[in-house]
């Protein structure tokens, strides 16, 4: 390789994840974090800086929760909390957050340009904690890759798509997780079964007693405690809901202070549904358990709940920023997005059908058929 030409200057596309700029102390090029080895690395160079661990305060402090009241009360009192430069998608509508000197970058979940001269200031909650990624990109590109090649009907085209560089982005999403204790007062009845015999005049002695259930129902009353831990609630609608079933199972032992080396090479998206929004997802979610508590409660072989009341007490929260590895792709002039998870591995994505080899596969059934007709006929 020659020293003698000058390291090209960035191309005018921006590159996946450069809203935020850490560049080599070697050779000047943008470091990113390398999961495998916990450090930031220079792809140009090789230069790398290993990330100690955090400080045991640092650790507590971002596994703290928070109050939720108190969050709210500071929000609306515009009290001081993070102020973000933040750039709206003109395409999908995510919000990603720029940092320091940055002009450029591209939305991780739709890969249109970003530009700074599009961004505005925005008052958020700050990410208090993160998840790390564990898959790099060459892990999850081939996860990528592994899961097109899987798909039955799929366009030959279309693993020739996903096999060029850079169709993979990264991007640390915005997660709400909230903890509650609940107390539900209810009033219903219990259904208790016992079995009674008709003796019917005039049946014949061989036929027996006809027997049959019926159930006994008395008024009851009663109240119910159910405490709830970390449920968790997306930040953002970006990621269809089909394809965040993979986004369903963290390991939040891995939870670490959100230093700006973790984020160094991913885009950091920002929440679009706020703490109160969370908040009721997440109180949606506890009625199932509720509901379950109160039929134990109320016990015997049926339950009818006529009314309930539930008094929701010490809400916390924590905002967390957990990551996520996004292929798009577009084929045939539409659009497909592929979701894996940056810590697990799990993948779910969209695809397209190709046309001709479900033909091929339908003919194929039919002959089949056909023949397996004729010899069963003959
Ligand atoms: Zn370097
Ligand atoms: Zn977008």
């Amino acid at each position: 390789m020659s020293n003698s030409a000058p390291t090209a200057a960035p191309a005018a596309t921006p590159r996946p994840g450069a809203s935020r700029n850490f560049p080599c102390p070697g050779c000047g090029a943008a470091m990113a974090f390398d999961p495998g080895r916990c450090a930031l690395a220079c792809a140009s160079c090789g230069h790398a800086r290993l990330l100690p661990p955090p400080t045991t305060d640092a650790q507590a402090q971002a596994l703290q929760e928070q109050d939720y009241h108190e969050a709210l009360r500071r929000l609306a009192a515009r009290e001081p909390s993070l102020e973000a430069r933040v750039v709206d998608c003109p395409a999908c509508g995510a919000q990603t957050q720029f940092d320091g000197h940055v002009v450029g970058d591209l939305c991780a979940f739709c890969a249109s340009p970003l530009l700074v001269e599009q961004a505005h200031v925005e008052r958020l909650i700050r990410a208090q904690a993160l998840v790390p990624f564990a898959l790099d990109r060459q892990a999850a590109q081939q996860v990528f890759s592994r899961w097109v090649a899987s798909r039955w009907f799929a366009p030959n085209a279309l693993k020739h798509t996903v096999s060029q560089a850079d169709g993979i982005r990264g991007v640390y999403v915005p997660w709400w997780t909230y903890d509650a204790s609940t107390v539900t007062t209810y009033r219903g009845e219990r259904g208790v079964q016992r079995q009674v015999v008709d003796h019917r005049p005039g049946a014949s002695a061989s036929a027996g007693p006809a027997r049959r259930v019926v159930t006994d129902w008395t008024p009851t009353a009663g109240a119910v405690q159910v405490a709830f831990d970390d449920i968790l609630v997306v930040g953002s609608p970006s990621i269809p809901a089909h394809l965040a079933r993979v986004l369903g199972d963290w390991n939040l032992a891995a939870l670490r202070p959100p230093e700006p080396d973790l984020l160094a090479g991913f885009s950091v998206e920002v929440y679009r549904h706020g703490l109160e929004q969370g908040f009721s997802e997440a109180r949606g979610r506890m009625e199932g358990a509720i509901d379950a508590a109160i039929r134990r409660d109320i016990g015997g072989h049926q339950q009818r709940i006529h009314g309930r009341q539930t008094v929701v007490d010490d809400i916390r929260f924590k905002h967390l920023l957990l990551p996520v590895w996004i292929g798009s792709y577009r084929f045939g002039g539409k659009p497909y997005q592929v979701v894996v998870n940056g810590q697990t591995g799990e993948v779910e994505g969209d695809r397209p059908y190709s046309t001709i080899k479900v033909a091929l596969a339908v003919i194929l059934a039919l002959v089949l058929v056909l023949v397996f007709a004729s010899l069963s006929s003959g």
